[in-house]
């Protein structure tokens, strides 16, 4: 599903089919999830394949590194020019770019001097879908800041979020919402989440979520749209009066939530300002708001 006999990727300063790659079982990243990590897409422009906010993921990328103690030998310049050739490697408009920095052998807790970089990318559907979303409040709690950086993509942090999609979907629901270590509304297991009431957007501060890049989007977008974005703490008790609510995440894009807890939310999808976001955020990474804003 990820690759073919085609695939190319990149490891290591080379080029190669991913069904040449191999790996080292002996990996620290393997045994103990101290690998970092990046969700990228990419999108057919009128100018050709556009890597959205580029720089930004690739900033986080050796952000995420440097809170790991990873020595990451690339610039982010570097990188946003590899992927472009991976992209034109592999034949790819819109893709999802993959980049994975992981560890060499090493069975101790101390920082590993083997650092392995992988950039690979396929072709993926929206990650929740394209219908509205059931959400649970998850038993599962989003890791305490104080136990790891909650704003590096560590790919250790994702136990907790296969631990909670799965309660989620086991228990009948589309997706998991989680709090943090207070009770509030944290984010969802692999994207941000907002919520509308009154005309008015509400989202969780940074300090317990990972700082999305589609939610700093969707925050700019609603500043020029004059929609009110309040970053604050709130419960799920707020969440259940809400006139709408949405995740955003690269892989999700902006993906709409009917309900929560079975709490139906008052407005259909079409009326709510996520519906309206959802569509200017399409429009921006495909560079099409210019010619085609269908915001009314
Ligand atoms: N929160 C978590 C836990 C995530 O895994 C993601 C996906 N990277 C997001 C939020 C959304 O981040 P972004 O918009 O940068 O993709």
């Amino acid at each position: 599903m990820y690759y073919t006999d085609k695939t190319t990727i990149f490891l290591d300063g080379k080029w190669m089919k991913a069904t040449d790659a191999s790996t080292d079982l002996y990996s620290q990243t393997l045994h103990y999830g101290s690998g970092v990590f990046e969700g990228i897409r990419s999108y057919a422009t009128e100018d050709g394949a556009m890597v959205f906010k580029a720089k930004e993921h690739f900033e986080r990328l050796l952000y995420s590194a440097e809170k790991m103690h990873i020595d990451l030998s690339y610039s982010v310049d570097e990188l946003v020019t590899l992927t472009y050739e991976l992209l034109e490697r592999n034949n790819l408009q819109n893709a999802y770019i993959r980049p994975l920095v992981y560890l060499g052998q090493n069975m101790s807790l101390q920082p590993t001097e083997e650092v392995h970089v992988l950039l690979c990318a396929w072709n993926w559907e929206r990650y929740l879908g394209d219908k509205q979303l059931n959400l649970m409040t998850s038993s599962f709690q989003r890791p305490n800041p104080k136990s790891c950086f909650v704003e590096a993509k560590v790919t250790g942090h994702y136990t907790n979020s296969i631990l909670a999609t799965t309660e989620a979907k086991s228990k009948g629901y589309d997706e998991a919402l989680l709090l943090d270590m207070n009770g509030f509304v944290a984010e969802g297991p692999g994207a941000n989440f907002f919520y509308e009431k009154d005309d008015k957007l509400f989202t969780a501060p940074l300090g317990n979520i990972l700082a999305g890049i589609t939610r700093q989007t969707i925050i700019e977008l609603a500043q020029e749209l004059g929609i009110e974005v309040e970053e604050t703490f709130f419960t799920p008790e707020d969440v259940y009066q809400a006139d709408g609510a949405f995740f955003t995440g690269t892989a999700a894009e902006v993906a709409g939530v009917e309900s929560l807890d079975d709490r139906t939310f008052n407005l259909k999808w079409e009326d709510t300002l996520g519906a309206m976001l959802s569509t200017a955020y399409l429009n921006r990474v495909q560079k099409k708001e210019y010619k085609n804003f269908e915001l009314v």
